[in-house]
């Protein structure tokens, strides 16, 4: 699996030989850059090109992606005895995923280097962002897609950005199967998050989190596990920053899987991750229904360099974590969802201490995937063996965060006693 390798990266072979950016200068230039009305300085991923520098800069494609907020979560950081819990919304990004991130880097490298067509085997948010990168560039895309697998808002995506969309029979590992030999066929470029280039915009996050924290390391990040690229670009981010003095030390990275799509999970129970077995992936969380994840070998490198654990979470834990972080006024996709999932048992078996500062990386919009929300408030969306596995006191905390829409007469009496009857607490 490639990376990308720069002079002063400490892979490169003469490393020591190289000059390194300086720390407190560029800290000084990306603040600055905040405030200028180009947009390779307005994007929060080209801000920092001086540690990406893969394409000049007037090739660069940009929708303005990156700048995400860093939410404070005190609900949640109160219900697990937190001093310090905060989300970077990743969903907050251009096409309403971190999936812009890396694509403004591969395609920037991509519609450089000539091509005319791009494709990827997506879950549905690498497809919507390809597709609107492709189309500022002016280049053409095809998405490959699992048929009736993905999340509505994702495929209307593509489609609104002019990708020619395919739904093929089979599951997401099926369509990178497929893929795999098109391009070997067609002048198509992969976009796939195996493209080194995408990692490479996916890093920047780190830069940003550390930019909002006033260059405060947090102890630990918590990111969801699909094909396991955030994972291993975000741990590249601050490796280099550590490297080149900007921070002393990383923070812990961990990584949550859901329970049905963990070959992650089980790859490290069994042999402390030496080697993985694909396994056939069943979540509601979309997004990470990913059973032979590409990037595994790197995300255990992240995992043993940063002492980061691996969770994992059933559908039950993943739905109620999606409900207490919309109760903040987030929201957030179910894949999302998981980080908070897993930082409860993380902080359950001890393995965040109270005063650890936790940031949770929330990777998708609420919107992607409104059907998976809808069926939750209308408590249609869990099976009756799914909420049999769930503890009376989670049960409990679903149901009081369930709110079914109520119909009634167009009369505004039934509406006060509506709402009088909410005042009381009934
Ligand atoms: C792609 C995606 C993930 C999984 O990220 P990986 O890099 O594949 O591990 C998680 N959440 C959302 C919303 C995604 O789009």
């Amino acid at each position: 699996m490639f990376e990308v390798e720069y002079p002063w990266s400490a892979s490169a072979p003469n490393a020591d030989e190289a000059f390194g950016p300086n720390p407190s200068a560029l800290r000084h230039l990306w603040a600055e850059r905040r405030t200028s009305t180009m947009a390779i300085d307005q994007s929060g991923v080209w801000r920092f090109r001086d540690l990406l520098p893969i394409v000049a800069d007037d090739q660069i494609v940009t929708l303005r992606e990156g700048n995400t907020p860093l939410y404070e979560l005190p609900k949640c950081a109160a219900k697990l005895g937190l001093s310090f819990l905060l989300a970077k919304h990743q969903g907050m990004n251009p096409t309403g995923s971190f999936k812009d991130t890396g694509m403004t880097s591969a395609l920037s490298v991509a519609a450089s280097r000539g091509f005319e067509w791009v494709a990827v085997a997506s879950t549905g948010n690498t497809s919507a962002a390809m597709a609107g990168y492709a189309a500022r560039a002016g280049l053409k895309s095809m998405v490959l897609i699992p048929e009736g697998k993905i999340a509505w808002g994702k495929l209307s995506q593509s489609m609104d950005y002019g990708s020619v969309t395919v739904q093929l029979k089979t599951d997401f590992d099926g369509c990178v199967r497929v893929l795999n030999e098109l391009v070997q066929r067609a002048p198509v470029y992969m976009l796939n998050s195996v493209n080194p280039y995408r990692l490479e915009g996916q890093k920047t996050p780190a830069f940003e989190i550390l930019e909002q924290l006033d260059w405060r390391i947090p102890d630990h990040l918590i990111v969801p596990g699909g094909n396991l690229a955030n994972c291993s670009a975000l741990g590249k981010g601050f490796a280099e920053l550590k490297h080149l003095g900007f921070i002393h030390r990383v923070p812990k990275i961990s990584v949550i899987q859901a329970h049905g799509a963990n070959p992650l999970f089980r790859a490290m129970q069994k042999d402390a991750g030496a080697t993985l077995e694909p396994v056939v992936a069943e979540t509601r969380a979309s997004a990470i229904r990913i059973g032979n994840p590409a990037s595994w070998r790197k995300a255990v490198r992240i995992l043993a360099e940063t002492g980061g654990w691996v969770e994992e979470v059933s559908e039950a834990e993943i739905a109620l974590a999606k409900a207490e972080i919309g109760a903040e006024g987030i929201g957030c996709e179910p894949a999302s969802a998981v980080t908070y999932a897993g930082l409860k048992k993380l902080v359950a078996d001890g393995r965040v201490a109270p005063e650890e500062r936790v940031v949770l990386l929330l990777t998708g919009h609420t919107l992607k995937d409104p059907e998976y929300t809808i069926n939750y408030h209308r408590g249609e969306l869990l099976t009756e063996s799914e909420l049999a596995t769930a503890p009376a006191e989670e049960r409990a905390a679903m149901k009081s965060l369930e709110k079914k829409p109520v119909v009634l007469e167009a009369n505004t009496d039934e509406v006060l006693r509506t709402l009088e009857a909410l005042q009381r607490g009934a």
